[in-house]
């Protein structure tokens, strides 16, 4: 039997605001445990909420930015619930009229193009933040978080499996980004998506139960849990289980390795929504909508055509490389200083990724200026140090910040081009290695590579590739 997987996601995503969504508590994130709140945002009794302009402002750039149509009218409601990171046990929320509606955004699978429809986009605030700390009997409560303005972003259940679905945060998230209305950081908690899956027979039109799963804080890990969670459901269904598949919320525990129960899934009537009576309907007038638009950068879809037409790097480099904003934006900023579009693509593609990787730094923190790793390629162009040497001082850069010269001269790294110098060094390998010298006579070519290893090993890699080449050719056929 075949089997389909429909996907559909839940993106929260904290916009970048300076203040809360109701009161004036600065967002930031990282200060002591509940510094950032005030008697508006702890829910306290006498206390009433005034909306934040600037959320608006971002909410309605999202809906352009992933082509939603906006409401002119909508307005915020309550969602009625109890738990102890909401004081207030209510959330303001929108329930039937969000802000934007109807949206969607192309995502590549692996070459193949498709687009994702989003259902809406409403306006919402933060919780608190509950810490379970390890054996001991109480949890911790942060409130820093609450009233942190959000935009959650439904899609559709078009996503047919997890790579998309994974491919479809990431779209995202570049928009959310380059608009400038979400740091996106999942690590975090300002980005965070709940995926909804089921699975049913290939061709069987209704939705089999769906489970939502949350607590996925990295690319990766949304990936295992969906795939983890697709398997689940499937064996069930394929032992003739498929009643213990049923609606729920399951959350991803990564140490594990699988989805553990958490509740089941409540339906909107739990919530009892009803109209926020604190808050004034949101009414826009089109002009304004248009003036936000306007305002809105240039977004990563406009960006691939761009840097495929400017620099003509590769679909995969591409992705790579739009796909982070701040990546994105130091790429162009080196061009600038160093011109060779391909060369910085392979250094930041390259050598900067991977240290980025393994010492476990953002993209938005690298340390290194687009100005010294250019002057570093200008260097390798003119011819002043060798490719193999250029890594050493790219890696010193990094971690120390230094100039290249500097590094050059401090590790006595310039490259040897002296041609007298290195035919010494060339007579005392071809010297040194008899054997080789014969083959390369008899007809054995790869001898000369060979032999060039020598010469490199014997220079600590200084010599000059093109000129060593040359004297080490000459010498051989003379
Ligand atoms: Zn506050």
């Amino acid at each position: 039997m075949l089997w389909e997987t429909i996907i559909g996601m839940e993106i929260h995503a904290e916009l970048e605001t300076k203040s809360k969504i109701f009161c004036s508590c600065p967002t930031e994130f990282g200060a002591p445990p509940n510094h950032h709140t005030c008697p508006i945002c702890l829910g306290l009794p006498g206390t009433l909420p005034v909306m934040n302009q600037e959320v608006i402002t971002l909410a309605i750039k999202a809906g352009l930015a992933l082509n939603c149509e906006i409401n002119l009218y909508s307005k915020m409601d309550r969602k009625n619930y109890f738990y102890p990171d909401l004081p207030k046990a209510y959330q303001i929320s929108q329930y039937d009229l969000p802000i934007c509606k109807d949206g969607w955004i192309e995502i590549d699978v692996e070459g193949e193009k498709k687009e994702i429809r989003i259902n809406r986009i409403h306006i919402e605030e933060d919780a608190g933040k509950l810490i379970h700390l390890e054996d001991e009997p109480n949890s911790l409560i942060d409130y820093n978080r609450v009233g942190v303005p959000l935009i959650e972003i439904v899609s559709e259940a078009d996503l047919r499996s997890p790579k998309e679905a994974v491919a479809y945060v990431k779209a995202l998230k570049a928009i959310l980004e380059y608009a400038g209305i979400s740091d996106c950081r999942m690590e975090q908690g300002s980005l965070r998506c709940d995926a909804n899956i089921s699975v049913r027979n290939h061709g069987q039109k209704e939705l089999n139960s769906k489970v939502e799963i949350k607590n996925m804080n990295s690319f990766k890990e949304l990936l295992k849990a969906m795939e983890k969670e697709e398997k689940r459901q499937l064996e069930l269904y394929q032992f003739g289980e498929g009643h213990k598949v049923i609606q729920e919320t399951r959350r991803w525990d990564s140490g594990k390795g699988r989805t553990i129960p958490m509740r089941s899934k409540e339906d909107a009537h739990d919530y009892r929504y009803f109209p926020e009576p604190d808050l004034k309907p949101i009414i826009l007038q089109e002009a304004m909508v248009k003036e936000i638009g306007d305002t809105l950068p240039e977004l990563p879809h406009e960006k691939t055509i761009r840097f495929k037409g400017d620099y003509g790097l590769t679909d995969k480099e591409l992705e790579i490389l739009v796909g982070d904003k701040a990546l994105a934006t130091f790429y162009e900023a080196t061009v600038a200083k160093a011109g060779e579009p391909k060369a910085v693509a392979n250094w930041v593609l390259g050598d900067l990724l991977r240290l980025l990787k393994e010492k476990e730094i953002d993209s938005y923190a690298i340390p290194v200026e687009p100005e010294t790793l250019g002057s570093l390629i200008q260097l390798v162009d003119e011819g002043r140090i060798s490719g193999k040497i250029a890594k050493e001082v790219f890696e010193e850069m990094f971690y120390t910040g230094k100039k290249p010269l500097e590094i050059i001269e401090e590790k006595g790294l310039k490259q040897i081009s002296g041609e007298a110098e290195l035919e010494a060094i060339i007579d005392k390998v071809l010297a040194s290695n008899p054997q080789s010298v014969e083959d390369f006579r008899d007809g054995k070519k790869q001898a000369l590579g060979y032999l060039m290893g020598q010469v490199m090993k014997e220079t600590g890699g200084q010599a000059n590739p093109k000129t060593a080449k040359e004297l080490l050719e000459g010498k051989l056929s003379s």
